[in-house]
């Protein structure tokens, strides 16, 4: 109608990301889309993760829509299905809900003749002009490699895939893992069970941080005067462009804050100096993704807690046998051991331009311009995809940014400026180039483990500071994409 090229979108994925490129595009004109969804419900992370006590460790009037703000929320820092929950309205408040298809995951993308043609698990196929990737980060559960991990006897479940039939009060439970999900879990399980094990291989930094419920009051003051809650907003993010600062240079007065912080909670909560010597990490704080808990010290401590450092050498069906020749009998086993975070949107067989295939063009390790482009795959654009901004970041924020810039290069082809428009090799060869340098003066590569570090031990994540992110993403640079 208004002389622009129509075109057709397809958003994988009803998470947060995939709710937001639906809405975006439906607000841009670009109402003609399908979102896909291998779950039966949006929401993602929030709704694939029920584990007792999930919540989000950052900020909820941070970590909520720019545009869909909400006086309502119950904690600084709400619980998992409040989160999941506020997905699911905002997601019907803008019509997401009617555009997604349920239940059945893309398994294909072919480019050809111009468009993505996809194959999605029934069957089903569609052909599109675009193709968001809004799939997620963590969401492929990576299991342990343990010797006997399949003749445990009793329930064994990853952290991610909550099995809510089975009995956890009074069972003995064991947890396999330390990072935020073990945290948040051990704190909210301990009083409900016999005994609690956690097995920990590292251990970790730990940052304080309350979390009382909001009282009713304040939720009445902001539905009356909702502007105060952009502004808390901003304050929020400009305090998280402070920590994103200190986290990309690891000599800066702010990572020795975040570690002052970390050691006084730990010398100030744990009684036993024995235990705490071994909840005590041989690396710096903030080198792994920061873990944030109230209360987490307080539950380890309980008397049916036990923190076992003994390495795991095998599991057997009655439990688990450490390397000293201890046998910790357990009911129930829980594998908190994190996911499989170089796998995105695979593995969906994704093939661009002469058909090369994502694996080549990820060969040996994820890459994208910005991590949003990949060369020879054009029209197709991630949002939080490989080497972003990840952490102790609003991921929300981060796709916001992503999105808005997506959009912009959408509005190149609906112009009829191209067809195709995709990162060239260069840009993203000096894009990666600039990137592994930068992240030779962060924190995470100060010496420890973690899922932020690619094969060659070089964090596969943002290494600049969040204020730079914002102004990349302002708007993209001509001359780091070809057109056709
Ligand atoms: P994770 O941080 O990757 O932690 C996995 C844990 O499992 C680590 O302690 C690891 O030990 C341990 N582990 C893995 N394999 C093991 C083995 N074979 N034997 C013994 N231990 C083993 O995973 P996660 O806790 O699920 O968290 C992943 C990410 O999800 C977080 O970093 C965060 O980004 C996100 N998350 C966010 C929130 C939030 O509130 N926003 C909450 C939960 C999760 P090592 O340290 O020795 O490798």
């Amino acid at each position: 109608m208004d002389g622009r090229r129509p075109l057709r979108c397809a958003v994988i994925g009803a998470g947060m990301a995939g709710i937001l490129s639906a809405i975006k595009l439906t607000e841009a004109g670009l109402a003609d889309l399908t979102v896909y969804e291998k779950n039966d419900q949006v929401g993602g992370t929030w709704s694939e993760n029920t584990y007792p006590g999930l919540s989000c460790d950052l900020p909820s009037d941070l970590y909520s829509y720019s545009f869909a703000l909400t006086p309502e929320w119950s904690h600084p820092f709400s619980p998992g299905p409040e989160i999941r929950a506020y997905f699911e309205r905002v997601a019907r408040e803008h019509d997401v809900l009617s555009r997604v298809r349920f239940g059945d995951p893309v398994t294909q993308c072919r480019f050809a003749d111009g468009r993505w043609h996809l194959t999605a698990a029934s069957g089903h196929r569609d052909e599109v002009d675009v193709v968001i990737a809004a799939t997620g980060v963590l969401h492929h559960p990576r299991y342990p490699e343990i010797v006997g991990l399949d003749t445990f006897e009793g329930p064994m479940f990853h952290s991610s895939r909550w099995d809510h039939g089975v009995r956890l009060d009074d069972a003995r439970v064991g947890i396999i893992g330390t990072g935020s999900t073990a945290v948040q879990m051990v704190s909210a399980l301990v009083d409900r069970v016999a005994s609690l094990s956690l097995f920990q291989r590292t251990a970790q930094w730990i940052m304080p941080q309350e979390n009382p419920a909001y009282p009713e009051e304040r939720r009445e003051e902001l539905r009356t005067h909702p502007e105060r809650l952009s502004k808390m907003r901003q304050e929020l993010s400009d305090l998280f462009d402070h920590f994103s600062n200190a986290v990309v240079d690891a000599d800066s007065a702010g990572i020795k804050m975040i570690e002052q912080a970390c050691v006084a909670n730990l010398e100030e909560s744990v009684r036993d100096p024995e235990l705490r010597e071994r909840l005590r990490p041989a690396y710096r704080a903030a080198c792994k993704r920061l873990v944030i808990s109230p209360d987490f010290y307080a539950a380890i401590q309980r008397p049916n807690a036990e923190l076992v450092t003994e390495a795991i050498e095998r599991i057997e069906p009655g439990g688990v046998r450490t390397v000293d020749g201890s046998l910790h009998e357990l009911d129930v086993l829980i594998l908190a051991t994190g996911f499989k975070a170089d796998a995105f949107m695979r593995p969906m067989e994704i093939a661009g331009r002469n058909g090369a295939t994502l694996e080549q063009a990820w060969n040996p390790r994820p890459e994208a311009y910005l991590s949003i482009s990949i060369p020879d795959f054009p029209n197709f654009f991630m949002v939080n995809g490989p080497n972003g901004p990840v952490g102790n970041f609003s991921l929300i924020e981060v796709a916001e940014l992503q999105v808005h810039y997506i959009l912009q290069l959408i509005e190149r082809l609906r112009g009829g400026e191209c067809t195709e428009i995709s990162a060239r090799r260069d840009a993203l060869a000096d894009f990666e180039r600039a990137r592994e340098q930068a992240a030779r003066n962060t924190i995470w590569v100060t010496g420890c483990r973690s899922w932020y570090l690619d094969d060659r031990g070089i964090p596969a994540v943002w290494p600049w500071s969040f204020v730079r992110f914002r102004q990349e993403m302002a708007a993209p640079d001509p001359r780091a994409f070809e057109y056709a």
